[in-house]
């Protein structure tokens, strides 16, 4: 079976500065991959890459099989289309610290958004659709108000909605929760809880340890660009191997 995720020896850089070194990491269709690590490890900069929004400079990078941003044509390897590449970053939602909802929109018109405008599907179907994605969120009763009328878990929790509805087969997270007050972090993290046990292949970065070590089936812990270790969270987290991964955890636990 395709991986849904592959990284073989993935290398980015920014001018002088290697980022990523050499990336090795798979993600099973259905499985949830927990990435952590200190801040300025590349966590963020290797979930852009899965959706293209930075281009790897070495190595293999396939999403189900489809190298990321490439094609092979006969022997030449060619550069996706723009449009080729929204194609490709369609089948990816993704939802950041920051919620990027739009503010002039209600969270109905911000789920339906993507899928009207990118899929072209049907407005009535979409906006059935939106409310149980909403529901879904537990925001059923949110559908009109605008994000600045919700709190940031609420906010956060339309960002899901809003990725779902366009159908994804694969969702990453870059640090979700990072940037709520304390008492609403437990409701996001109980839809993607939910988002995993429904079968979602998730990559998830998170200094959640409590959340990885339930839902995660992978941890992977990078720093400095490498992954240092990665195994089940039961090995990882509970007897890393690496001292690295030992004064990291000793700093979030
Ligand atoms: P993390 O998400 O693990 O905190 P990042 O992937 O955001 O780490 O960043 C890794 C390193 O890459 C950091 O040193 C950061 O400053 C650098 N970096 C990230 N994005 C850019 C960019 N667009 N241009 C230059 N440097 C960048
Ligand atoms: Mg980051």
């Amino acid at each position: 079976m395709t991986a849904m995720v592959r990284a073989e020896r993935v290398r980015k850089s920014f001018g002088p500065v290697e980022v990523l070194k050499g990336i090795d990491l798979e993600v099973e269709r259905g499985q949830v991959l927990c990435l952590l690590g200190p801040s300025g490890s590349g966590k963020s900069t290797f979930l852009r890459c899965i959706n293209h929004l930075e281009r790897v400079d070495g190595g293999r990078l396939t999403v189900d099989g489809e190298l990321v941003g490439y094609r092979r044509d006969g022997h030449r390897l060619r550069e996706l289309t723009v449009r080729e590449t929204s194609a490709q970053r369609a089948r990816i939602g993704m939802v950041f610290q920051r919620f990027n909802l739009f503010p002039h929109l209600t969270a109905l018109e911000n789920v339906v958004e993507a899928p009207l405008r990118v899929h072209r599907r049907r407005r009535p179907e979409v906006v059935a659709e939106a409310h149980e994605l909403l529901a879904r969120v537990g925001l059923a009763d949110k559908a009109d108000l605008h994000p600045a009328a919700l709190s940031g878990g609420q906010q956060q929790r339309v960002a899901i909605a809003r990725a779902l509805a366009m159908h994804p087969e694969l969702m990453l997270f870059d640090e979700p929760t990072s940037a709520l007050d304390p008492e609403l972090v437990g409701d996001v993290l109980d839809v993607m809880r939910d988002l995993a046990r429904d079968g979602m292949t998730m990559v998830v970065v998170t200094h959640e340890i409590g959340f990885a070590r339930e839902v995660a089936d992978r941890v992977v812990f990078m720093d400095d660009g490498v992954v240092v270790e990665q195994g089940p969270p039961d090995e990882v987290l509970t007897r890393p191997q690496h001292e690295r991964t030992r004064a990291f955890l000793s700093k979030v636990l």
